[in-house]
Formats: structure tokens, C-alpha cells, sequence
């Protein structure tokens, strides 16, 4: 036998006929393997005009591309056996919808990769919120722990391109969103899921999609495989019910569980993980770096599930003592003249930028606003309202959280600024802040869409700004001494 991942994959795709739908960071690997399969056919749609130099000049000669607003149209006019979408597309496009009745099936990077990954220690990272911290969090500490780890997924680069690197014993720690999750049949061994809120109501058709979605992280376990709960969210504890693998439950609110993580009472300060009947003290709250409360729950989750795994509780207690966070997450990025600035462009649901308002005890302005999903805001109001000293929104929505907060509180009126651009939002921001010697915080609780490519650019635009305020203001000293 000996046939390896990629040797599996060209037989499946030898002679067949294929259409990659969005040419992106997860469909773009699969053009490289499906170039030196065999395929009849290869067809790249993509509603982008340009293309990718690179991607055109792999294609040439041996693949179709469609472009531009009718991209879609040759799955109506030619026969397809597989359609393999970007995770971002919606599989019943009445284009898709017609492929698939004419024979076509779906295939995706996600679903290639779980059904040819060797390794019997795949774990799975999904959530509405936390899941690029927890995911990077765990591969710290199994790395620390002298094993084998492949982080990907969802975060940094697909894995399917290492797929024949990874073996039996390495340990996967894969990043899955809802997107990702839809069409799966195979689960990860260990799965984790950190909480559910509204989300990506501009592409999921109902809440009930979403929470369809992000369960097939559990669906195909098996009896032996373990599925990680957040004890505290109630649509956590109501799809646990429908898991019939092994469960744990992280709870920052009760110790009553058989297997998971919690704060023992009369230990509220430090984490305890409960396996297998043994309790694991692991840290305490105050050698997490992470800011925030929300921060707890993920170490919390990412502990259990290196317990599990047969980490070290010393060497979980370093790597999260280690863990300063992520880019673009409560990202400290300097202080001028008193006021402390934060990077939070990665809060693209207000849950977040509720979660990153209640990590300050200072006076916080709050920069929010942005592209919109079709997300509420009535709960983001009420915090603006309560923990805000000030507001400065940016953005399609800035009408939207303006009246979710004034109906909280009519008098936070005085408080609102509209700012045209990210740049006058920060100059607004610091202004309001200087008096307090208090926070500025961009938390925009929206996708960034409206006004930038990705919450990337976002952030780093923000920090760009800072960093010259500070130097014009003769803050260049202290922002070397907080980057370090
Ligand atoms: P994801 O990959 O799920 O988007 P990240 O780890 O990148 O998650 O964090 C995204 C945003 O969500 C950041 O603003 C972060 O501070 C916030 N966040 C992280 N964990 C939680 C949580 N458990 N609850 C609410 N917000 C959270």
C-alpha cells in the first residue's frame, strides 16, 4: 500500500471534473494539489475582477477562471463532479444548488484534511469568540511540552499542504469556524466549544443555522472522543445535551463538574483542571498576562484539554505565564501623556467589545463601529452606557450603537462623537481621554468591511496613528518601553 495523503487525493480527483469557487488562503493550497492530480477538468470562479498574479499564472493552460458578476454561470452550463467552495460561501447559491442536482458533490479543504490527517489527536477549536487565542494558547503548550503540534485551520495556513508531514502521534490543534464546520463529516477527537452568540447573521439565514453549524464539531465522535463545554453559556449547556461522546465542562461559576476546569470555591484565584476523578491545580488568575476576564475561560478550556492530552500542569502554568496574547486582541500598543491605548480591532461582535469594556477599571473612550452583520446592539448599549466615559463611532453602524446606548441612557448624548475616518476617531478618542488620563480602546464590535480589507488592516492603521501622535508629542521613549 503506502499511499500517502496527496497520493489518496489525486486518485479521488483523477479524470473528474472540478470547480474551486473563491480563490482564497483555503481553496488556493488546493489549486497546488489539484494541478498535479489529473483532473478532466478545472474551472476557478471567482467574483474578483483581479486575480492574483500568481494564481493566473499557475492556472494558465491547465485551468478555466470565471470572473466578475457572472462568475458562477459555467456551474449552470457544464457538468461538475466536485464544487469545492471557499468556507465564505453559502452552499445553496441557486448556482451550487444546480451543480449538486446535476451529480455535483461538495468538497473542502476542512473536510479533506480531517478525513486524511493520520493523527489520532485532533483537536478542534470553535466558539463565536476566542477561538484564534485558545487555538494559539494550546499549541504553546503542547509545543512546550515536547510534542509534535500542527497548529492551522482557521488561523495562520491551511494544514492540508503539510498533510503527509503530520503523523500518527503528532497533535493537531485546528482553529474551525462555523463556515468551516458546515459540511463536515468527520470530527476532531477533541473538540472544544468556548461559547455561541449571535453571529454572521448576514450569512447565516438563522441563529439556528449558525448553532447547526458549529455542533458537527461533536456530531461524528466517536465513544472514546471528547467534546470541551462552556459551563456558563446556556446554548453551550443546551447542544451539550445532544453530545454523546465523553464531556467536560469549563465554568468560571461552579466546581460541581465530573471532567473539565473550574475555580474551586475558596480558590476562586486559581484554575484547577478535574480529569479522569484527579483534580490539577494549574495557575493562578494572576499569572495569566492576558487581559481581561474572558481570558480565564479560555485558559480554562486550553488547560483541560492539555491535561487530556497528558501535558504537565507545570509546563501549562508556564506557557500561559508565557502567553502575552495576540495581535489585534486587548493589544496593548502604548501610552502619551498619561493615556493607555488598546488594539482590539479583532472585536467584530459586541459580546467582545462587551468583554473588553469590563476588563478596565480606568475611564474608557471607546472607538466602536463598523461594517454590518446584522447583529443587535441593545447589550452593547447598556455597557457603553454604564462603562464609557466616552464614544467615538466610526462606521455603518455608528447610527445603530448611537441609539442602542441613548436608550440605555438619553443623557450619554454629550458624550458621542462621529468621526469620519479611523484617524479622526483616534485624535477625537485621545482628547476625550487626556482629562482622565484614562484608555483609549478600539473595540469596534463590527467586521471592518465597510472601511478596510480585514480587521488586520484595521489594527495596524490604529497603531500607525498612535505611534505618530506619540512621536509628534515626544512619546517615543515610552513607546519603545511598552513594545519590548
Ligand atoms: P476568534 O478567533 O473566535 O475571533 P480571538 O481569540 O481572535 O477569537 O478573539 C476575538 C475577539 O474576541 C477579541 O476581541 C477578544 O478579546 C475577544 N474574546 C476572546 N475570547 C472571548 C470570550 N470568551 N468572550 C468574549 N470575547 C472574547
Amino acid at each position: 500500500m503506502g499511499m500517502n495523503a496527496k497520493d489518496r487525493i489525486k486518485r479521488m480527483f483523477d479524470g473528474k471534473r472540478i470547480a474551486l469557487i473563491g480563490i482564497g488562503v483555503s481553496n488556493t493550497p488546493i489549486l497546488k494539489i489539484l494541478l498535479e492530480c489529473n483532473p478532466r477538468s478545472l474551472l476557478i470562479c471567482d467574483r474578483k475582477e483581479d486575480l492574483p498574479e500568481d494564481i493566473v499564472e499557475m492556472a494558465r493552460g491547465r485551468a478555466e477562471i470565471s470572473v466578475g458578476d457572472g462568475y458562477l454561470e459555467p456551474l449552470t452550463e457544464e457538468e461538475f463532479d466536485y464544487i469545492i467552495p471557499s468556507p465564505g460561501i453559502r452552499r445553496d447559491i441557486p448556482e451550487i444548488e444546480e451543480a449538486k442536482r446535476r451529480g455535483a458533490r461538495i468538497e473542502t479543504e476542512t473536510r479533506l484534511f480531517l478525513s486524511l490527517c493520520k493523527s489520532r489527536k485532533v483537536i478542534g477549536v470553535t466558539g463565536t469568540a476566542g477561538k484564534s487565542t485558545t487555538t494559539a494558547l494550546i499549541g504553546e503548550i503542547l509545543s512546550k511540552s515536547g510534542m509534535d503540534v500542527w497548529v492551522g485551520g482557521n488561523i495562520g495556513k491551511p494544514l492540508i499542504s503539510a498533510i503527509d508531514e503530520i503523523g500518527e502521534e503528532s497533535v493537531v490543534v485546528l482553529e474551525l469556524s462555523s463556515f468551516q464546520l458546515q459540511d463536515i463529516e468527520e470530527s476532531p477527537n477533541i473538540s472544544v466549544i468556548l461559547n455561541i452568540f449571535p453571529n454572521h447573521l448576514d450569512y447565516h439565514k438563522s441563529m439556528d443555522e449558525y448553532i447547526r453549524a458549529k455542533e458537527r464539531i461533536f456530531l461524528y465522535q466517536g465513544p472514546e472522543d471528547i467534546s470541551v463545554f462552556n459551563g456558563d453559556d446556556p446554548i453551550c449547556m443546551a447542544i451539550s445535551q445532544r453530545c454523546t461522546s465523553r464531556k467536560a465542562f469549563f465554568s468560571m461559576c461552579s466546581d460541581d463538574v465530573e471532567e473539565g476546569a473550574f475555580l474551586k470555591s475558596g480558590l476562586e484565584g486559581r484554575i484547577f483542571v478535574r480529569h479522569k476523578g484527579r483534580d490539577f491545580p494549574i495557575c493562578d488568575l494572576d499569572e495569566i498576562r492576558l487581559t481581561g476576564r474572558h481570558n480565564v475561560a479560555n485558559v480554562m478550556a486550553a488547560s483541560f484539554v492539555s491535561i487530556a492530552l497528558g501535558a504537565r500542569p507545570e509546563a501549562i502554568r508556564e506557557a500561559v505565564y508565557g502567553f502575552k496574547g495576540m495581535e489585534h486582541r486587548m493589544e496593548f500598543v502604548g501610552e502619551i501623556d498619561g493615556v493607555g491605548f488598546f488594539n482590539d480591532s479583532k472585536a467584530t461582535i459586541p459580546e467582545s467589545t462587551i468583554a473588553a469594556l469590563s476588563s478596565f477599571r480606568e475611564p474608557v473612550v471607546l472607538i466602536a463601529g463598523g461594517y454590518d452583520k446584522g447583529v443587535g446592539f441593545d447589550g452593547l448599549g447598556k455597557e457603553i452606557a454604564a462603562r464609557a466615559v466616552g464614544l467615538v463611532l466610526i462606521g455603518q453602524t455608528a447610527g445603530k450603537i448611537r441609539e442602542a446606548v441613548l436608550s440605555s441612557d438619553p443623557k450619554f448624548e454629550g458624550r458621542i462623537r462621529f468621526a469620519k475616518d479611523l484617524r479622526e476617531a483616534v485624535f477625537l478618542a485621545f482628547e476625550m481621554a487626556r482629562p482622565y488620563k484614562g484608555i483609549v480602546l478600539l473595540s469596534p464590535a463590527c467586521a471592518s468591511f465597510d472601511m478596510f480589507s480585514n480587521y488586520e488592516e484595521r489594527g495596524k492603521r490604529f497603531k500607525e496613528i498612535i505611534y505618530k501622535i506619540g512621536a509628534c508629542l515626544g512619546g517615543e521613549e515610552k513607546r519603545a518601553e511598552v513594545s519590548s
